[in-house]
């Protein structure tokens, strides 16, 4: 029994100087207070635990025990007050407390010191009384931090909510023991109750170590319960952020979560603050000029007197940011965890921001685009009004005489001037819609009447080998539409389709009405469109590019506005193309007056494939 009380004797004073030597490897690295605070405390108690030892197994004695009693009793202090300090280190306590706490420390240094010196051989109650001064003064350093500790974990982050638990657990533990030690009377003499006050103690070093210098695994593990919730919402603000400002600060917001860190703030390649959350522009000055030529993403630590702060680099396409977090009162140590935290988190920060740049470019593109057709369609209008004007006057004769050579070209000139009046309309038409300000005027309509209008509108193009063949209905085909604007949308088809056919072929137009929605199909055997061009046809100034079709004039604006006016009917345009062998596309639209019963539902909800 003997032995094995001295086995966990051993143990556990190794356990407590390997905890000693492991705080201050870890404060050599990191230089902070609290982690300076933190390793006078375990370093005290490792000395504490060691000289017990040392004093036991070479059977110290007389002079020699006396300095290694009273270096015990002040390293035991010591141990207690510096977790105090350790506490004040982030959690800063009152002028007067930390007063009140070194007089405590150096009275009970005293105390401590008589005890084991002058009164040594007093009464035993004498002796009692000093042991138990000791033992409260402990108490009363290491009791206050510990339930300080456990009520700010509760609002911090699942890492560092373990972390510092771990810590009050530990601290706690210890104080567990020496209070069964001093107040379990005789019972706590018995080798059985030795060995397992020892074994408690001995359990509590893992359990310190843990709150400073936790292992991967054990994070990955309080973690996990938070981890997809966290990426969730991470993911959620990356994309869904407007604005590189909205990110910016939201990215902020949850970099301190990620990290439980008082305040956290990004800055962009030109040094510019784009934003902070509980961090004072002057500190984000200070961290960033401290960090000159330190290594990238490490911790940053040159700014005696305050809180570290970690830095870690955003490579954006304009030049390289940063991202920093500073810690706060209640997340005094930053590690490697939170260093390769927030390297990861700093990539996602940068793809964020590198997407949202893109977006508001082209939504600025965008917009001069809508610019560029409001100014253009209306400045073009004027001058091509007087043209037109003198154009019939010419026909008309009102000018004079014309040769034979200008005979011919006036009808040249007339149907470019007509065509040129159709891409100013359309672009009119588009810049209209982009303000909202266009109005249908929607009447009672023969469809038959307004396709064939259309068709007829189109024939100017018709060059040769072109065949128009328009089938229509016998009944009429009632709809409920503004004339002109289905007239436009069908001779932009009927256009289409001969111009993209260069080398002529029939173009058919056929209007079918059946189960309460009216379409009009334009077939030609033209170039026909690749699939993988589908998705811009529709799109504002929308072309394809191909060979064949390179040199043919267009906008992009016609089926765009084409759909755009179909919709606001309630209908819709679709295409199938056969690449190199004709297009079809059609204009669906609802029927206003069904021929058959229960066929007005259809009428509502036009479905295309
Ligand atoms: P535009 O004809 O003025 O270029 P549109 O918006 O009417 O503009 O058409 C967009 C693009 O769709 C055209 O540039 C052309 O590449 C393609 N397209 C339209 N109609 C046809 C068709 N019938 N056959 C082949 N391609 C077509």
């Amino acid at each position: 029994m003997i032995l094995a009380e001295r086995v966990a004797q051993n143990l556990t004073a190794l356990g407590f100087i390997a905890l000693g030597v492991a705080t201050a490897w870890e404060w050599n690295r990191y230089r902070g207070r609290a982690q300076a605070m933190l390793a006078l405390s375990l370093g005290s108690l490792a000395i504490v635990a060691g000289l017990a030892r040392i004093q036991a197994l070479l059977g110290i004695s007389g002079g020699a025990g006396v300095a290694f009693s009273v270096i015990t009793i002040i390293a035991f202090l010591a141990s207690g007050y510096f977790v105090l300090m350790f506490r004040d280190a982030f959690l800063p306590l009152s002028r007067r407390a930390r007063q009140s706490a070194a007089v405590l420390f150096g009275v009970s240094c005293v105390v401590g010191v008589a005890d084991v010196t002058v009164l040594s051989g007093a009464s035993p109650g004498v002796m009692a009384v000093a042991a138990a001064e000791l033992i409260l003064a402990w108490i009363v350093f290491v009791l206050e931090p510990i339930i300080r500790f456990w009520l700010a974990s509760r609002s911090l982050p699942s890492v560092q909510k373990a972390r510092m638990r771990a810590l009050s657990f530990g601290f706690a533990g210890l104080i567990a023991i020496l209070v069964f030690d001093v107040f379990g009377g005789g019972a706590v003499q018995s080798p059985a109750a030795i060995i397992a006050t020892q074994l408690i103690a001995l359990a509590m070093v893992p359990i310190i170590y843990v709150s400073f210098a936790p292992p991967a695994i054990l994070r990955g593990i309080w973690r996990m319960g938070e981890t997809a919730e966290l990426r969730a919402a991470i993911q959620d603000l990356l994309i869904f952020s407007p604005t590189r400002q909205d990110l910016a600060e939201k990215a902020t917001g949850w970099a301190k979560r990620l990290l439980g860190a008082q305040g956290a703030f990004i800055v962009d390649s030109e040094g510019t603050i784009v934003a902070s959350s509980g961090v004072e522009d002057r500190e984000v000055i200070e961290i960033m000029a401290a960090r000159i030529g330190a290594p990238e993403g490490g911790i940053e630590a040159s700014r005696p007197g305050r809180a570290p702060a970690i830095v870690t680099p955003l490579h954006l396409a304009e030049g390289i940011g940063y991202l920093g977090v500073t810690a706060g009162q209640f997340t005094p140590l930053f590690g490697s965890d939170e260093v390769s935290q927030l390297r990861g988190y700093a990539s996602s920060v940068t793809a964020g921001l590198e997407r949202v740049r893109v977006t508001e470019r082209l939504a600025a593109i965008e917009k001069n685009k809508t610019q560029f057709l409001n100014l253009a369609s209306h400045e073009l209008r004027g001058p091509l009004t007087v043209v037109r004007g003198y154009v019939s006057m010419l026909e008309g004769g009102l000018l004079g005489d014309l040769n034979e050579r200008g005979r011919k070209a006036v009808p040249v000139i007339s149907a470019k001037v007509l065509e040129m009046n159709g891409l100013i309309e359309q672009m009119i038409e588009a810049a209209r819609l982009e303000d909202g300000a266009l109005m249908l005027r929607p009447e009672p309509t023969d469809l038959r009447n307004v396709v064939s209008a259309a068709v007829d509108s189109a024939r100017p193009l018709v060059e040769d080998g072109h065949q128009i063949r328009l089938k229509s209905p016998d009944r009429p085909v009632r709809v409920r539409v503004d004339g002109e604007r289905i007239k436009t949308i069908v001779s932009n088809l009927v256009g289409n389709a001969i111009k993209y056919s260069p080398g002529g072929g029939p173009v058919e137009i056929e209007l079918v009405s059946r189960g309460g929605i009216a379409r009009v199909a334009v077939r030609d055997q033209g170039v026909g469109i690749a699939k993988e061009d589908m998705p811009i046809l529709f799109t504002r100034f929308g072309r394809v590019w191909t060979p064949e079709t390179d040199h043919l004039p267009g906008t992009g604006l016609g089926l765009y506005l084409g759909r755009q006016l179909a919709r606001l009917h309630g209908g819709e345009i679709t295409v199938e193309s056969d690449p190199g062998r004709g297009s079809t596309f059609t204009l669906h639209l609802p029927v206003s007056e069904p021929s058959r019963a229960g066929s007005m539902q259809e009428q509502s909800s036009i479905h295309v494939s």
